[in-house]
């Protein structure tokens, strides 16, 4: 049938029948001739909860020291428990990032100086750093090529006497292997905590993810699903975790007389709280969770089906019973297959309008703190106390994806609209299609 390809998908428009059309960044005309709008998360009900917070003059209500107010405002309150209720938890403690949320998460656990704490090196820094705020040492354990979350093996082989904890990150909105992560993490007296910043509504076999762990971490950053311009979220079903998780968050060491607090280890607190006008503007979020969330899914959704077989892509897998909500849609491309590397394959997709990644994040110990065993103070702490290294090549899945095979496209950036789906889909195909000219190019 005219204008489909044999397996009854839409042909690219711009390429022509034979699909000639010149890369832009050979000197033809790119696919996007306008950068796309950005995602409109931001709408009248966000816009009148911050007013309603405004005209009250309550910008925020917490006191640092124990009564009433110890815990905060009502629209704090409120949004903690509507955000409990939505995933199902006992607890849930607002903070100020996710980054604070991690922070809070190693010292209500009980880390302390020379435990090791399990990590990926393949997620955000704040993720391998969250440990070193309490004098632990991130372990980095290689990841699954498929997921790009923690190989359950690879955590294994890293677990030693002096591990304390796994912290697993749902990567780029798909969960890590949770259910056995929780119960090798049981099988050892370990925590197992989630670093959930990519994954809101993602789920392993029923459950959220954030909440398989003992302890889960969610975003609220400008850049994530849904968002109060900064902020995090808490969540635990155990009642101790979550009581240190609030004298973590507020100046704790004032309330543990109080509170009649036994173990006051890591109970010198901080002040990550939330205003009452992030809450408020975190409560519309929660409301609207499902749309935001479900549109980028889509998004990703659509480019799976419309990019998949094409000879040397893999689009996204999705592991058997998980949601994967597509923080990033993260395509692995093999340049032998495609002649071109994927260097060049980005370039060329830029060029003609669609911002990508080659690669993630750098391998996290690859960062200068690692590199150069300096954290806190002068003197290598807490390296000082481990033999753990962090040279090049200690996990080659990792260092393969980024270096070599991952295409990053993010999904919550622009709005998904089906012309912007299709011009993106139809710029891919263009970059594939002319690949022999620009490998010839290059
Ligand atoms: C964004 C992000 C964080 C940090 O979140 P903030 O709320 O910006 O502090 C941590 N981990 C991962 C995996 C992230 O994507």
């Amino acid at each position: 049938m005219k204008g489909l390809d044999a397996r009854g998908r839409r042909r690219p428009v711009s390429s022509g029948a034979k699909g000639l059309d010149r890369l832009a960044l050979l000197g033809g005309t790119p696919v996007f001739d306008a950068a796309p709008a950005p995602y409109p998360s931001i709408g009248p009900a966000e816009a009148e909860a911050v007013m309603s917070v405004v005209r009250s003059g309550s910008l925020s209500a917490f006191y640092g020291s124990p009564g009433d107010k110890y815990l905060g405002g009502p629209l704090v309150r409120a949004f903690e428990e509507a955000w409990s209720r939505r995933f199902g938890v006992e607890h849930t403690v607002s903070v100020n990032s996710a980054t604070s949320g991690l922070t809070a998460a190693m010292g209500a656990i009980g880390v302390g100086p020379g435990d090791e704490v399990i990590v990926p090196p393949y997620t955000m820094s704040a993720t391998a750093i969250a440990p070193l705020a309490y004098g632990a040492i991130p372990v980095f354990a290689d990841i699954e090529p498929e997921t790009f979350c923690l190989d359950v093996g690879a955590v294994e082989r890293a677990l030693s006497p002096r591990t304390r904890a796994i912290l697993a990150v749902n990567l780029f909105g798909h969960p890590a292997r949770l259910r056995e992560l929780r119960a090798l993490a049981d099988s050892r007296g370990l925590f197992l905590v989630e670093d959930n910043a990519q994954g809101p509504l993602a789920m392993e076999d029923g459950r959220y993810a954030g909440t398989v762990g003992h302890l889960g971490v969610f975003s609220l950053n400008y850049h994530k699903h849904i968002h109060a311009g900064e902020g995090g979220m808490c969540v635990t079903n155990d009642d101790r975790l979550a009581q240190r998780l609030r004298m973590i968050r507020n100046h704790g060491e004032n309330v543990v007389e109080a509170w009649e607090v036994d173990d006051i280890s890591n109970m010198i607190g901080f002040n990550l709280r939330l205003t009452e006008m992030s809450a408020a503007v975190g409560l519309a979020q929660l409301e609207q969770a499902d749309r935001h969330v479900g549109a980028r899914e889509a998004l990703a959704g659509r480019l799976s089906r419309e990019l998949a077989g094409l000879a040397g892509l893999t689009v996204p897998a999705v592991r058997q019973g998980c949601r994967h909500v597509s923080y990033i849609w993260a395509a692995r491309l093999d340049a032998r297959k495609l002649g071109v590397s994927r260097d060049l394959f980005g370039k060329a997709l830029a060029a003609e309008g669609v911002p990508n990644s080659r690669g993630y994040v750098r391998p996290l110990y690859l960062l200068p703190a690692f590199q150069r065993r300096t954290a806190l103070g002068r003197e290598g702490f807490p390296f000082n106390l481990s033999q753990v290294k962090y040279e090049r090549g200690i996990c080659p899945v990792t260092e393969r994806m980024h270096f070599e095979e991952l295409l990053g496209l993010e999904t919550c950036a622009s709005d998904p609209t089906d012309d912007y789906a299709e011009k993106v889909v139809r710029a891919i195909r263009k970059v594939h299609e002319n690949r022999a000219a620009l490998a010839a190019s290059g």
